[in-house]
């Protein structure tokens, strides 16, 4: 099975990640991907990005070099805003995707499956919320997966399968298991699924083999999942509501280098 979409890359502005957008859209066109949402941290992880930054994506073209480029976030629960995540709705309803996963060094450091799931069903229910990423980061941040599940069938909320989860270097290692058990359930329930690399260097984006490997064990299909192209990402997505700066910052080439002939216009 290949993916052809990223749903999940992040870019410098989320601090400890290492490419500029422009480099993750050369890698995404060099590697065949179609699409990329660009999802970097909400401004609760530590270095995350200001709202700032979300609201004015909108100069970044929609389309470069034949990829469509999806500006979004990767926002956090709040426990201290007002919609319960740490971009105001008036900055969500801009994006053209948004996702939201819960982070170290946000809040929710105690282990706390209640409060946990308490926070996320409300950030789920927010019709602007599109993604829960890596919801099965059991170690970090347990939750109650039965109630996450219905209500992302509920609200038409992707359920990401990270493909770090699933990596031995990575802190969410542990938690592979429960990242399964989350598969199996949107699965069996027709929740929306998507593969993402959470890619921080350009060269990692569309990289997913061991959770794609992971969700055909489980049994998906590639109709099953939202990120299979760029066509199947965006008819979920405009299902679900408007997306008003979609096609904001129209189609663009990265220019060619100028190559200069060494003899013109030499004058010594
Ligand atoms: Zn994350
Ligand atoms: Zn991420």
């Amino acid at each position: 099975m290949r993916l052809l979409a990223d749903l999940h890359t992040h870019t410098i502005a989320s601090g400890h990640a290492y490419s500029t957008i422009t480099e993750n859209a050369l890698a995404a066109a060099a590697a065949g991907i179609e699409l990329i949402a660009v999802t970097d941290h909400g401004p609760n992880v530590p270095q995350g990005a200001h709202p700032w930054y979300f609201w004015n994506l909108k100069n970044v073209p929609s389309v470069l070099n034949g990829v469509r480029i999806l500006k979004g976030c990767e926002a956090n629960p709040s426990a201290d805003s007002e919609n319960g995540i740490d971009l105001p709705d008036v900055v969500l309803e801009k994006l053209d995707f948004v996702a939201v996963g819960m982070h170290p060094l946000t809040g929710f450091d105690q282990l706390d499956r209640d409060r946990n799931t308490e926070v996320l069903l409300r950030v789920i229910e927010n019709p602007l919320v599109d993604q829960i990423t890596h919801p099965g980061n059991e170690d970090e941040f347990p939750l109650h997966l039965e109630e996450i599940v219905a209500a992302a069938l509920k609200h038409n909320v992707i359920l990401e399968l990270n493909d770090h989860s699933f990596e031995p270097t990575s802190a969410r290692s542990t938690s592979a298991a429960r990242e399964r058990e989350f598969a199996e359930a949107a699965l069996a329930a027709g929740v929306p699924v998507s593969i993402g690399s959470d890619a921080h260097y350009a060269l990692h984006i569309g990289r997913f083999d061991t959770a794609l490997r992971v969700a055909e064990e489980v049994g998906f299909t590639r109709d099953r999942i939202v990120n299979r192209d760029a066509a199947s990402v965006l008819a979920h997505l405009l299902a679900k509501r408007d997306r008003p700066r979609l096609d904001h910052g129209g189609e663009r080439t990265w220019p060619e280098p100028v190559t200069r002939d060494a003899e013109e216009g030499t004058t010594w």
